[in-house]
């Protein structure tokens, strides 16, 4: 039973995506207990004394199963894995419970007090073995939805939101924006003559950049902030209660970060400068069309200024 739970538990940490235990600890418990059970039969040691250790190892691993399963910020999978986690901590405090019993009251008196602990361990298997059976099906339904939801809203290339993503999140960001105040920002990027990097060096070595753009631009943002690939090389930041400064600070900083990167390893090194247009929120009746009609006027004159610049878009 240890070991099959270990088992269990090592793979809880695996769907969680959590550090997996040091070995000594996956294959030393139930070792450890296969050591102890094997003496314990040996010496002919009591039967309540058995079921008192044996319970106490069930306790621990179920207990640490809990803990594994429980959720932690960003997990995909939180109602069914806190629901899981709750099973196999019920199931702990019922072998603690059945351990605690057995260490203070070590010989059944009686021969229907061993048969009631038999019947209702046998039954608790019975109830914790449907219960987990559901609720794994729960936690791979569940896995498989958010994985569906993060592949519609994701783009593939640079782990970046999509356009539809980036509309409908910014759309809600806007209207928060309106109703309780402050300030946001949104930052069209446009690589510059993008096309010559592809027709001179292959579209992979475009993928590439597209990708190295997309960290630069991930580095630069806070966790509140939203970034997207709109299509092509086109990109959009979204900064939530930021004003101009600010957000001309994040654009210069990202539009340095491409300007100072060499890509190596094709024909002959190169490098590739990003324009960004600015536009700050204003609450007169803004909403994202005119807000991104203004980042992308003000992109169309970064363009015509010379690329490799960021400017501020105005009324
Ligand atoms: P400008 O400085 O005026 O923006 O010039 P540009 O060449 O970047 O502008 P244009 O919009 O004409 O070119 C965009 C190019 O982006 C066209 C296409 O070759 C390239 N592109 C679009 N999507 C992808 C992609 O997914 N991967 C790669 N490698 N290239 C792409
Ligand atoms: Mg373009
Ligand atoms: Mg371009």
């Amino acid at each position: 039973a240890v070991a099959g739970l270990m088992v269990a538990t090592v793979g809880s940490r695996q769907f969680m995506g959590r550090r997996p235990f040091p070995s000594w600890l996956t294959w030393g418990m139930p070792l450890l207990y296969a050591a102890i059970l094997w003496t314990l039969l040996e010496t002919r040691s009591e039967i309540a004394r058995q079921v008192s250790i044996t319970s106490a190892g069930i306790f621990v691993v179920c207990a640490l199963n809990a803990v594994s399963l429980w959720p932690a910020r960003g997990d995909a999978v939180r109602v069914s894995s806190r629901l899981m986690a709750c099973i196999f901590g019920y199931n702990a405090l019922f072998f603690l419970v059945r351990a605690a019993f057995g260490a203070i009251h070590p010989s059944p008196e009686t021969q229907s007090e061993a048969s009631w602990d038999i019947t209702i361990t046998l039954l608790n298997a019975l109830i914790i073995s449907v219960m987990v059976a559901t609720t794994y099906t729960a936690m791979v339904t569940e896995y498989l939805q958010a994985d569906l939801k993060r592949q519609a809203e994701l783009d593939p290339l640079t782990g970046l939101h999509n356009r539809r993503s980036f509309d409908t999140r910014a759309g809600e960001a806007i209207r928060r924006a309106r109703r309780f105040g402050g300030s946001l920002a949104l930052l069209y990027l446009d690589l510059d003559q993008f096309k010559a990097i592809n027709d001179r060096f292959g579209h992979p070595a475009g993928d590439e950049v597209l990708r190295q753009l997309a960290e630069i631009v991930t580095a630069s943002l806070r966790d509140s902030d939203l970034s997207a690939r709109l299509g092509g090389e086109e990109f959009a930041i979204l900064l939530p209660r930021v004003d101009c400064q600010a957000a001309l600070a994040v654009a210069e900083r990202i539009r340095r970060g491409m300007q100072d990167l060499r890509f190596d390893g094709h024909d002959e090194p190169f490098q590739v400068t990003v324009s960004i247009g600015l536009a700050t929120f204003d609450h007169s009746g803004d909403d994202l069309d005119r807000l991104s009609r203004r980042a992308d006027q003000a992109l169309y004159r970064a363009k015509e200024e010379g690329r490799n610049r960021t400017v501020i878009g105005t009324g």
